[in-house]
């Protein structure tokens, strides 16, 4: 290592400090914090984003990656060093457009809106969160003006997420989503009757639901030495750095399923990010509105990994077959009946519902869909804040059949706009369609994996996506990673007959 690199190293260290303590600060905001924390907690997270981002943007961080570009000029542009330096440079060239007071403005706004969004949704109250997404999105429009020129203004929200990724390109995977996702869910409508999860819609013990999730998610390799599960009340995960990567989650008593796929799913994004590259820890994502401690590649990357271990793993034959006998011994009264199959086809239910995180794998997409349209067209200028219930309700009758009989169970229902995550959602659904297209790469590479996971054995599994994904860290551009890995460009294929296969069979249509 050079010693230009080191410096660069020295100071993006420090900005992922700030990053990482932020990140606890929010960790605890939405575990123990007491409720009257909330606006000073508002004021110290805009504090440390403000300094992160004035760290982050100086001249003499700006002259150390110029010293360190001309020092790994000649190295391999796969390493590590020319990766960190390629990344950085594309995070700050962004976050140079941005003014600090931007940062803390926006962070401050974030932090009251949530606050508002908190106390709204369960009075089902949208004139009281009406002017504070207000106030987001001027801040939005303000932000998007700092990346002009730009083919549509939806592009700059979209790459702090997903970076390099453009709105025309979602908008060509969505119309593929839309066309097999809506009938295919019409036709098992329509056969709703073919499958019965009454069994795990009865009580089922707190603390055995809680522990047999711990006892699974070790089991796949989730390291509890750099990590630790605590309740909120929505699951999430949060990397601090590689070294301490949390998961929090929820317990339903009156029903099996929600809990353990919960843990699932965070423990997918929490092994990413346990499995970065020591060399390629301690660097910032700071990419012009966002600032995160992880240093991954992106949002939709990220959930492939806990897609990919919810479903494609925990919603499969091959994890029942190791995994149904010691459940059945956990809950004897509930499940000492019922036969694997039938299990395995209760767990898969689909059912067109009002909330997206309690949506089935074959309905998620059009939760998605629905927020992605009502977003652009906002951002577009073409809906009013005003009119945003209206159009929630009838997108959700659109796509789902459905009309919310209130604002909570409706436009309220989701925390992403009121902390300013707008260009957010598509990296959900982008993330169904990434793990489909690694799974397939993954089962060439390992031809025994369904053979191996239902002996309980996922050394295999997680050693490939270490090696293939996690080391890698945000060394790579999403698309360019997956292209690395799997030789394809993004495509929503592999996960519409995934898709398709899976539910055909359990649903019997032809
Ligand atoms: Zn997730």
């Amino acid at each position: 290592m050079g010693p230009h690199f080191g410096k660069l190293r020295e100071l993006a260290g420090r900005v992922f400090d700030l990053a990482s303590a932020a990140g606890l600060l929010g960790w605890d905001m939405q575990t123990y914090m007491p409720p009257g924390g909330a606006d000073g907690r508002a004021h110290a997270l805009a504090t440390l984003a403000s300094l992160a981002h004035e760290l982050f943007v100086r001249d003499d961080f700006g002259e150390a990656l110029e010293a360190a570009e001309e020092e790994v000029k000649d190295l391999d542009p796969d390493s590590d060093e020319a990766g960190i330096v390629a990344r950085l440079r594309q995070d700050f060239d962004k976050s140079r457009r941005v003014p600090s007071e931007w940062v803390a403005e926006s962070v401050r706004t974030a932090g009251l809106a949530f606050n508002a969004w908190v106390k709204a949704r369960p009075a089902s109250d949208f004139p009281a969160f009406q002017p504070h997404i207000e106030k987001v999105l001027e801040l939005k429009r303000a932000y998007i003006s700092f990346f002009e020129p730009y083919d549509s203004p939806y592009d700059p929200l979209l790459d702090d997420f997903e970076p390099g990724l453009k709105l025309a390109t979602v908008r060509g995977i969505f119309s593929e989503l839309r066309e097999v996702q809506v009938p295919l869910v019409q036709a098992i409508s329509e056969r709703s009757e073919a499958v019965d999860d009454s069994f795990l819609r009865v009580p089922y013990d707190e603390s055995a639901q809680w522990d047999f999730g711990l006892e699974v998610i070790r089991d796949i390799g989730y390291d509890f030495e750099r990590g630790r599960q605590d309740k909120a009340p929505h699951p999430f995960s949060t990397a601090l750095n590689r070294g301490d990567v949390r998961i929090t989650n929820r317990v339903n008593p009156n029903r099996f399923g929600p809990a353990l796929f919960g843990s699932m799913h965070e423990a997918g994004h929490a092994i990413y990010s346990q499995g970065i590259a020591p060399a390629l820890d301690r660097i910032p994502s700071l990419s012009g509105s966002t600032l995160e401690g992880s240093h991954d590649a992106s949002l939709a990357m990220h959930e492939s990994q806990s897609r990919m271990l919810e479903n494609l793993v925990g919603r499969s034959r091959a994890f029942w077959s190791a995994y149904y006998p010691r459940l059945q011994s956990v809950f004897p009264e509930q499940l000492g009946d019922i036969k694997l199959d039938a299990f395995y086809r209760a767990i898969n239910k689909v059912e067109r519902s009002l909330i997206r995180v309690e949506a089935d794998e074959a309905t998620y997409n059009l939760h998605i869909m629905l927020r992605f349209e009502i977003e652009t067209e906002l951002i577009g200028g073409n809906l009013s804040v005003a009119d945003l219930p209206q159009a929630w309700n009838s997108k959700t009758e659109e796509y789902l059949g459905l009309t919310p009989p209130d604002d909570r169970r409706g436009v309220l229902q989701d925390v992403h706009w009121s902390v300013g995550y707008i260009g957010y959602f598509p990296t959900y659904a982008l993330g169904n369609i990434i793990a489909a297209q690694l799974w397939q790469k993954l089962s060439t590479d390992l031809p025994d994996i369904e053979a191996q996971i239902s002996r309980g054995n996922f050394t295999e599994l997680i050693g490939w996506l270490h090696k293939n994904v996690h080391r890698h860290g945000g060394k790579y551009k999403p698309m360019d990673l997956l292209k690395r890995i799997t030789g394809q460009e993004l495509s929503a294929a592999p996960y519409l007959e995934y898709l398709t296969d899976k539910y055909s069979e359990i649903y019997g249509l032809s």
